[in-house]
């Protein structure tokens, strides 16, 4: 039998139970895993200006930073002070809101960026230097002798000023093992407070960042933060690993804004953790801000929010094949992992189509309280739109016409006839 709209209108044992465990989380815990015990460092005050089309004024900074602040998000992460004047400026402006997120900024592994970003009045500093061979030859030139030392000195000079400080190696998935670990080694000891794992080309997969994060788990008493990209889309799925793997912080912007194609969106991976542990996610964060701060970042750096977005794409909550709309009608869970109410959206069920049902027909007979109309009318009405819909795809406002001509048709018994006279969708323009 159909499965009940809700608890009240049935017995005990008709009823649909929620899984007392959810099926989506491991059997056993992972005493390791932080699923259910995760920090956000949004970026897109840093990575996000790196965007192409970024350009953001301080208004817009402190609009952006407000709007990530009433999600509740850990952590704000800024540009470095280092980089412009008005990036100094920023970074003061936004440290001095009273925000509830602690704010950071980015700098190079360099005492005059680190002394820079102390004056800004940050809660803490986001430290990073190349250690992959490419970048050693290519970019900075630096041996890991001298990585090592420098980091150390940065590191305590922060640390002195009573800052928080991570400590992150860059296109750290093609740097060696071995260096990785023993520098990461050497910061744990002096008490860095987080390091940092950034996979910046976009190479790693899942497996890989697993690996990596479980060893160094077992290296460094540390927090342990992570930054994807996403050139190949793993940014999201490799945050969840990380976090499987024992990682305590993911870096996030909003669409996915960065370099390139950008870095873990926090609108996936929001809906990506929500999946994992509903609860965890819906007491620490306001899901239905979303959308507001993802308009407001949109429109900042001129691009639309795409069709397929997580939660907030188009389409994200619409149904459309009959047999996907008769089950949701029944029960929601049947077609939908993410309930579009918790992020302050709406289902919607396609009905003009070829591929429409009559459930879901009956469905919005119901919603338009056109009561005398009966199952077989609704199936009636169905084959109806299936033909019409042959020609083109039905609006809404179609369907309507249609409904409520057949219903009053049906009240002098000509409904039949009133069908039969509908032989092109553009008969039912309104
Ligand atoms: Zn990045």
């Amino acid at each position: 039998m159909a499965p009940p709209r809700d608890s009240t209108d049935t017995n005990d044992a008709d009823r649909v139970r929620e899984p007392i465990v959810s099926p989506y989380m491991p059997k056993y815990p992972d005493p390791m895993s932080n699923i259910s015990n995760f920090k956000i460092i949004e970026s897109t005050l840093r990575e996000g200006e790196q965007f192409a089309n970024a350009f953001f004024s301080t208004e817009k900074k402190v609009e952006i930073a407000k709007a990530l602040d009433a999600i509740g998000v850990d952590y704000l992460e800024l540009t470095s002070p280092a980089a412009s004047e008005q990036s100094f400026n920023d970074c003061k402006t936004i440290s001095n809101l009273g925000l509830k997120a602690k704010i950071l900024t980015h700098t190079r592994c360099h005492m005059d960026d680190a002394r820079l970003a102390i004056e800004t009045g940050v809660d803490g500093v986001d430290v990073v230097i190349g250690t992959s061979s490419y970048l050693r030859e290519f970019s900075h030139g630096k041996d890991m002798d001298y990585i090592t030392t420098k980091a150390i000195e940065v590191i305590t000079y922060i640390k002195d000023q009573g800052k928080e400080v991570r400590f992150s190696t860059e296109d750290s998935f093609r740097s060696d093992l071995v260096d990785l670990l023993s520098i990461y080694k050497a910061v744990d000891k002096i008490g860095v407070h987080r390091v940092g794992i950034a996979d910046t080309v976009g190479c790693a997969n899942p497996r890989q960042v697993y690996e990596l994060v479980r060893t160094l788990r077992s290296v460094v008493n540390c927090d342990i933060e992570c930054h994807f990209h996403n050139d190949t889309g793993c940014a999201i799925a490799n945050a969840y690993a990380a976090l499987e793997a024992g990682a305590t912080h993911i870096d996030t912007s909003v669409l996915g804004i960065g370099e390139r194609n950008g870095i873990t969106p926090l609108g996936g991976l929001l809906a990506r953790m929500y999946a994992a542990d509903k609860q965890y996610v819906l007491d620490k964060y306001d899901l239905k801000q979303i959308r507001d701060v993802e308009n407001i970042v949109a429109s900042a750096v001129d691009v639309t929010v795409p069709f397929n977005n997580y939660i907030t794409g188009y389409c994200a909550f619409t149904h459309k094949a009959g047999i996907h709309a008769k089950a949701i009608l029944n029960n929601p869970s049947t077609y939908e992992i993410l309930k579009p109410e918790d992020f302050g959206m709406s289902r919607y069920v396609s009905i003009g189509h070829r591929l429409t049902g009559w459930n879901a027909v009956k469905n919005r007979i119901e919603q338009l309280q056109l009561v005398d109309l009966t199952e077989d009318d609704a199936k009636t009405i169905t084959a109806k739109i299936k033909e019409l819909a042959d020609i083109r795809p039905l609006s809404l406002e179609n369907v309507d016409v249609l409904l409520r001509q057949y219903h009053s048709a049906k009240q002098t018994s000509n409904h039949l006839n009133v069908l039969q006279q509908y032989v092109n969708p553009d008969q039912l323009a309104v």
